[in-house]
């Protein structure tokens, strides 16, 4: 029983920009076969009550704290997913409260570039849209699509909100060591969400140089043989290589709960500070 073990340690749910409650989240899980789980929304933890350990035990689902917080080293996004944190350590919400009432300054900042563009979207409009804890440019693009501004969100994105697009607006102002050192306050794990976004090589170096404990090696759809030099980076450096399908449901729906995992000792190395 225990070599079938499989746990999906990256995912979103409807507390950011996936299209599945927590709760239907655990029913795809369980359907997937998955034996562990770790939802990790975009700077939130709000997934993660009472109920929801509870519904998972019943279901035979491990459920690890986790989250994917946002942060920015020179002109890029850092992605830090942090696991097996205190759910209830009150400086990993003060900082997670930070993060978001920047999302909300950054989201109004977004509006603005868009409304010079004669794209009318209202703060009330965007909060109506998407009444979630973590709003961001995935809400903003389907919002575009809805009232008839593009077709696509994808075209959103390519058009507006990707970054260096004319509507893009930075906004994090956390540097990655600032949100490994907060999970380890909190006395979690940090890892380097998917490295392979980063197409500088030095720009990698400077992360893989900051205190992560893992490094994200299995990641979404990604063919084997681009997993194989994080793997080898992860030895190397010694960090546990995690890995999980970044599934978001509908807004993603090519990516299935499940198409990237990890085994029981990989879960074990990340659960140990956890409860
Ligand atoms: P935000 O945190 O508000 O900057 O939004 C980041 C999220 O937007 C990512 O986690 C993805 O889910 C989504 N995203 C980022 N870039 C794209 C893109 N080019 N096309 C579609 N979705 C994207
Ligand atoms: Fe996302
Ligand atoms: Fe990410
Ligand atoms: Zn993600």
């Amino acid at each position: 029983m225990q070599k079938d073990f499989r746990a999906d340690l990256h995912c979103h749910t409807t507390c950011s920009d996936g299209s599945d409650s927590p709760f239907a989240l655990l029913q795809i899980a369980k359907k997937a076969s998955l034996s562990g789980l770790s939802i990790t929304d975009h700077d939130t933890v709000d997934a993660y009550t009472p109920e929801l350990f509870a519904e998972a035990a019943k279901l035979g689902i491990e459920l690890l704290p986790g989250v994917e917080i946002s942060s920015q080293l020179d002109d890029a996004t850092v992605h830090v997913l942090g696991y097996g944190f205190d759910l209830h350590n009150d400086l990993f919400h003060q900082f997670l409260r930070e993060i978001l009432s920047a999302r909300d300054e950054r989201n109004r900042a977004i509006l603005k570039k868009l409304a010079a563009k004669g794209m009318l979207i209202t703060e009330e409009e965007l909060k109506t849209f998407a009444p979630r804890r973590t709003v961001g440019r995935p809400h903003i693009a389907e919002l575009l699509v809805k009232k008839g501004y593009v077709s696509s969100s994808r075209d959103a994105f390519q058009l507006y909100l990707k970054e260096s697009a004319s509507c893009y607006v930075p906004g994090f102002k956390q540097k990655p060591q600032e949100v490994i050192a907060v999970i380890h306050k909190a006395g979690g794990k940090a890892v380097l969400a998917h490295p392979h976004f980063f197409k500088k090589q030095n720009f990698v170096k400077k992360l893989l140089d900051m205190p992560f404990d893992g490094v994200e090696c299995y990641y979404s759809l990604l063919a084997k043989e681009m997993e194989a030099p994080w793997v080898k980076i992860a030895g190397e450096k010694n960090l546990i290589a995690t890995g999980g399908s970044d599934y978001h449901g509908v807004l993603k729906p090519q990516i299935p709960l499940g198409c990237s995992w990890v085994g029981r000792e990989t879960f074990e190395a990340l659960l140990s500070c956890a409860k």
